[in-house]
């Protein structure tokens, strides 16, 4: 059996987990989104990466979501000794080795799928971890500066963590992604995928970035598996983030039935035949089997059998 997960951060590595106690490990691979990626003190951070693995791997601060479990954070305090910006990025000190060896490596010529199954390799996560891409592609947003009136494009990392998204955004840009193309192993993964999973993460800037590599989108519509969504909104609020101010940006109501929706039917042009909303919601998503069932991954139990009705609706 094969199930393609496509994943952000929390959201993501959360249901990965959970479906990794229901199904053999090696039986999945997770797509994860890199347009938050980002290039700070000089070093290339992989957030969504990192989250997925690290908490795969065990090592992922249980209370924050993201980051290493008993950090500290002697660097950037002594960064911001020298007034070196950005110094709102958490930048800890065990999670900067990782940005260290993955700098190094990609300086070196390796492609960042590549660099990423060599840091897995530590951390062990039992899935395949996938970027999206290769290439380079970086979510930015459009905003008005509150004070000059001014229109610009600032990266999602700066509006997300710096801004806490605050700052009024009119688009989502996903600057480099013309040339772009899915990694090595993304295509393929599609094509023999048993179902494919829309885990709860950003339908805008997790999910939706991932579906706009070039390529990638036909690729997971051409999978002989069903293909699932989850709804990361529950009673018509987000779980945790801001992903509820990403949606209205692009035309989305914040709710099960707004996002499913905005997905669509696989038989009519859109992506699912099967969307699941929390136990109470409704959604009415013409040409999608919507089934109601507990989305809250409040503890791994919660979690695993979430993964289980995902792949009930999956028909595996
Ligand atoms: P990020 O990259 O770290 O922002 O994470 P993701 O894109 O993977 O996921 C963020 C989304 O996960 C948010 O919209 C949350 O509402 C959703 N989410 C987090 N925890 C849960 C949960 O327990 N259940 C559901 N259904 N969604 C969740
Ligand atoms: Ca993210």
């Amino acid at each position: 059996m094969h199930i393609v997960v496509l994943a952000g951060g929390v959201g993501g590595a959360r249901f990965l987990a959970g479906l990794r106690a229901v199904t053999p490990p090696e039986s999945i691979t997770a797509v994860v989104n890199t347009g938050d990626d980002v290039t700070m003190h000089g070093l290339r951070i992989c957030p969504d990466l990192d989250t997925v693995m690290y908490t795969l791997g065990g090592a992922i601060d249980p209370e924050r979501g993201w980051g290493r479990v008993g950090e500290s954070w002697t660097v950037k305090e002594e960064l911001a000794g020298y007034g070196a910006e950005p110094t709102w990025f958490g930048l800890g000190d065990r999670d900067l080795a990782t940005h260290l060896v993955r700098t190094r490596m990609l300086d070196a010529g390796y492609p960042l799928s590549q660099v990423t199954a060599a840091l897995a390799d530590r951390w062990q996560p039992g899935v395949e971890l996938l970027p999206m891409s290769d290439q380079r592609v970086e979510t930015h947003v459009v905003v008005t500066d509150p004070d000059s009136g001014r229109r610009q494009a600032i990266h999602f990392q700066e509006w997300w963590v710096r801004h806490r998204a605050a700052l009024e955004a009119s688009a989502f840009v996903q600057v480099g992604v013309e040339t772009a193309r899915p990694a090595p192993g993304v295509v393929e993964a599609f094509a023999t995928a048993d179902a494919v999973v829309l885990a709860p993460s950003n339908p805008v800037v997790s999910i939706g970035t991932i579906l706009g590599v070039p390529g990638l989108r036909e690729a997971l519509l051409a999978t002989p598996g069903r293909v699932v969504g989850i709804a990361p909104v529950v009673s018509g609020a987000v779980v945790r983030g801001m992903a509820d101010r990403c949606l209205p940006v692009v035309g989305v109501e914040v709710s099960a039935e707004g996002i499913g929706r905005h997905y669509g039917a696989r038989s009519d042009g859109g992506l699912l035949d099967s969307w699941l909303v929390h136990t109470g919601d409704r959604a009415d998503v013409p040409g999608v089997d919507v089934r109601a069932v507990p989305l809250l991954m409040s503890d791994p139990d919660a979690t695993a059998a979430m993964a289980r009705a995902a792949l009930d609706a999956a028909g595996v």
